[in-house]
């Protein structure tokens, strides 16, 4: 196969900047989640010596693991946007790992790390 189907340069460029944006939103969102657990440890550092409240513990340690999962979930979009901001450098970008055939351009800008498309990841 000579002729590989990818993407034009343009349509190319154009996802990166949808996904500059979703990246952006994403770095802030984990900056939020990460004040999140910030906070509540400082505040449980305090709260531990005051009160005694077992309660009041468990449901700070369940906020904690909370916002900590929150920090995950973001991180792990974010590591899925780096990695299809480099499928857009390699010009791999939007094509389906199974039938070689471009990725609908919706499916792409919902879900841009996809290496499926449609049809192929409905069949399995
Ligand atoms: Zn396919």
């Amino acid at each position: 196969m000579p002729n590989k189907k990818r993407w034009s340069d343009k349509e190319l460029n154009e996802f990166k900047k949808v996904l500059d944006g979703k990246k952006d939103k994403a770095l802030q969102e984990m900056g939020l989640s990460k004040n999140l657990a910030d906070d509540i440890l400082k505040n449980n550092s305090v709260n531990s010596i005051y009160s005694s409240h077992i309660a009041d513990a468990a449901s700070d340690q369940e906020q904690l693991e909370k916002a900590y999962y929150w920090v995950a979930r973001d991180n792990k979009h974010l590591q899925y946007l780096l990695r299809a901001m480099e499928m857009i450098e390699q010009k791999t970008f939007g094509v389906c790992l199974s039938c070689e055939q471009l990725i609908e351009k919706e499916r792409l800008m919902e879900v841009p790390h996809t290496t499926k498309c449609f049809s192929c990841k409905s069949s399995i």
